[in-house]
């Protein structure tokens, strides 16, 4: 990794790097953004006036955040930087921001930065500041179940929990199936925000996932695991003869064992018919 670069950077060159080598960032598909800690903004002159964003989030007053850039590939972050990301402040009321660094020359955030940002504020209060990270990504498995089941957020989080059995000590809140909306709208950015102060995954039908955590590996590592469940199921399936699933009793006592709590209503879900 290019040591010139802090390490907030060099996060982001490597998250973006793994997101294209898994096959979920095809062309200028995902996005990335970070809160920074007030040592990770970089002194210099604003590059913007301020830019309206559309709606106003008081809870995220005055953060910076590190965003990829609209229209950018995440695979070229890795080898310029500054020209597929960049580092926006918000104002005092959060309802604009400014470019201070990056987007060069003439780019700007993400089209998808109003999800992003109602999220961060979602998950900044329901987790006492602790999560930093967000990430939208295209991983194909995921977005393969949305074509194959009819779903609902209980039936998707148990079938997950029971397809890897590592996903119910991960995200033993569960994962949120969003139905389809049109991406970049308003309503799918509050529905985003909404469930991603519930669980620390949401699923948006025929499209993609967004994962949260404390940092971008958290974030990424969720996604993962999920994006590996998925898998093990459509692989199970294309044998033609699944034979036999965890029972819920086994996977209660796996979640205690890691002293996790599962959401009670999901490990309830009937998901016989996915395994027949
Ligand atoms: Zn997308």
């Amino acid at each position: 990794m290019q040591e010139q670069f802090p390490s907030i950077i060099q996060s982001i060159m490597k998250t973006s790097q793994d997101m294209w080598q898994k096959g979920w960032a095809e062309a200028n598909g995902g996005n990335i953004s970070l809160r920074l800690e007030k040592e990770q903004v970089p002194v210099c002159s604003p590059k913007s006036d301020w830019i309206p964003l559309g709606c106003s989030l008081p809870e995220l007053s005055k953060e910076c955040f590190l965003v990829t850039g609209t229209g950018r590939y995440l695979r070229n972050i890795a080898l310029f930087p500054w020209k597929n990301i960049g580092i926006i402040e918000l104002d005092e009321t959060a309802s604009g921001y400014r470019i201070l660094e990056g987007f060069e020359p003439t780019g700007k955030p993400t089209s998808e930065l109003a999800a992003h940002l109602m999220t961060h504020a979602s998950i900044k209060k329901a987790y006492n500041n602790s999560k930093r990270a967000v990430i939208h990504t295209h991983a194909p498995s995921l977005i393969a179940l949305t074509y194959a089941l009819t779903l609902d957020s209980a039936l998707l989080s148990k079938l997950l929990w029971q397809c890897h059995v590592e996903c119910i000590v991960g995200f033993p809140s569960g994962i949120e199936f969003i139905p389809w909306m049109m991406a970049g709208s308003k309503d799918i950015g509050e529905a985003t925000a909404m469930a991603l102060a519930r669980r620390p995954l949401a699923v948006w039908q025929f499209h993609g996932v967004f994962g949260t955590g404390r940092n971008l590996d958290e974030a990424f590592g969720l996604i993962d695991m999920a994006e590996k469940a998925a898998s093990i199921f459509l692989l199970a399936k294309s044998t033609g003869c699944i034979r036999h699933a965890p029972t819920v009793e086994q996977l209660r006592s796996i979640a205690e064992n890691f002293k996790g709590v599962p959401e009670e209503s999901f490990l309830n879900a009937d998901t016989t018919a996915f395994f027949r």
